[in-house]
């Protein structure tokens, strides 16, 4: 059983954008163990939602990981409480090896490791990062020759080295191969163990073969929420969403 500690919890969200209403009125939990997807049309509201998770957009309610409120918590105390976020686009350092992208990453976790590192070697972290999303034989490629997939993955990466509690994945296996897809929900699924893994998608068949539990999202409120099988099988997803 999860404790409640451990948990993401966003109720009665909402974010407008200059009076128009973006997020009206969301709530959904997260919690370590399983990997929670939301999903919905384009303009749902899903980017808006994990925007002011990670204090990117202003919003009101409450978020909460753990005991602490995220709303009005600045991004970077966000960061640090151990929020961690991928992007549509991979943010990694193009000209700089694999290995110096997470040693950066790292960085930001610890500040005196480094010093540390010249006596011992490698950060454990870094190893077990390395492992995990299965960038061992490219630890010494820079990172702009990589596959589209493999510069995913070194994003999740850049965040497992910092220890997040919780993982937001933005529309992570847009443009990757079947394979790259699959090796992308196998390394979610591990990294949702012991952490909070939130991911928004839009591809269905993704979804369907990897989430634990689905919010749906239509026009800024939750439309249907439950297991895959609930939502697939609910006549108001069934009407705005799927078969699109
Ligand atoms: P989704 O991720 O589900 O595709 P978004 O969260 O990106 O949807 O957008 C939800 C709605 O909010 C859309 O109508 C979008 O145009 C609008 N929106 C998002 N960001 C902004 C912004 N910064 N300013 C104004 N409107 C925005």
């Amino acid at each position: 059983m999860t404790a409640p500690e451990d948990s993401l919890v966003v109720t009665d969200l909402r974010v407008e954008f200059d009076g128009f209403v973006a997020v009206g009125g969301v709530s959904f939990d997260a919690h370590p163990g399983e990997v929670r997807f939301l999903i919905g049309p384009n303009g749902a509201g899903k980017t808006t939602c994990i925007d002011a998770i990670t204090g990117l957009s202003k919003g009101t309610g409450s978020v909460k990981l753990g005991d602490r409120e995220l709303l009005g918590t600045p991004v970077n105390k966000i960061v640090r409480l151990g929020v961690g976020r991928t992007f549509q686009t991979a943010s990694v350092f193009e000209q700089l090896t694999v290995l110096q992208n997470l040693d950066i990453a790292a960085g930001l976790r610890r500040s005196s490791f480094s010093l540390l590192r010249a006596r011992r070697g490698i950060d454990p972290a870094i190893e077990s990062a390395l492992e995990e999303t299965g960038l061992s034989a490219e630890r010494d490629t820079p990172a702009g020759i990589l596959s589209h997939g493999q510069k995913q993955w070194l994003e999740i990466g850049m965040m497992l080295v910092q220890d997040p509690r919780a993982l937001l994945l933005d529309e992570p296996v847009a443009g990757m191969s079947q394979d790259e897809r699959t090796a992308t929900g196998e390394l979610m699924q591990r990294i949702a163990k012991n952490r909070i893994v939130l991911v928004v998608e839009h591809d269905m068949d993704f979804m369907r073969r990897y989430a634990s539990r689905v919010t749906v999202l239509h026009q800024g409120k939750v439309l249907s929420e439950g297991t895959v099988a609930q939502v697939q099988a609910d006549p108001k997803v069934q009407e705005v969403y799927l078969g699109t």
